[in-house]
């Protein structure tokens, strides 16, 4: 309902999907919320992770019994823009979250920004760990950052601090 109303899914909304988990480690969060006819992230990844099954119209959903290896098509290959990588226990007190990136210029390993949440709001400072462009990925970039541990199922967007 808060999609409808507001343009963005809430906090509370976003744990019904089934592409949502708290996997221990790296895991894919789905955040595909609509019943349209699409299904390249379930064709992207190479160890079968994500299921939509023969209805092309069913939610991904993310078999949690499988386990991700990191490669990130799953997140270049969304044109929805919908899925990111996030690890809850990246380290002490921080989660890691990868997102899809697709503005220039690039931000570089080290730089330090701040994370935004679905609904557009600054919530923390956030510290870019990985940036990867490949061939495979389309020009879609895949960004990494670190942020406090509690913001792994907020944070989901990254700005760098303005000069
Ligand atoms: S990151 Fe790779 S292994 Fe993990 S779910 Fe995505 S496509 Fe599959
Ligand atoms: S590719 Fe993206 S929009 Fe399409 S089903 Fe998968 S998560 Fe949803």
């Amino acid at each position: 309902m808060n999609l409808l109303k507001k343009g963005y899914i809430a906090e509370d909304e976003i744990e019904q999907y089934p592409g949502v988990t708290h996997s221990e480690g790296l895991h894919p969060v789905i955040e595909c919320s609509q019943n349209i006819p699409c299904n390249p992230c379930q064709d992207a990844c190479p160890k079968h992770c994500i299921k939509i099954g023969s209805d092309i119209t069913a939610l991904p959903a993310v078999d949690k019994d499988v386990k991700c290896v990191g490669c990130g098509m799953c997140v270049a290959s969304c044109s929805g823009q919908a899925i990111f990588l996030v690890n809850e226990n990246y380290d002490e007190d921080s989660a890691s979250v990868t997102l899809p990136y697709e503005f220039l210029p690039l931000p570089a390993k080290g730089d330090k920004g701040f994370a935004y949440d679905r609904s557009g709001t600054c919530v923390c400072e956030a510290e870019v760990i990985e940036i990867r462009s490949l061939a495979a990925f389309d020009k879609t970039n895949l960004l990494t950052i670190k942020v406090p541990k509690e913001m792994a199922m907020k944070a989901r967007f990254y700005k760098a601090v303005s000069v």
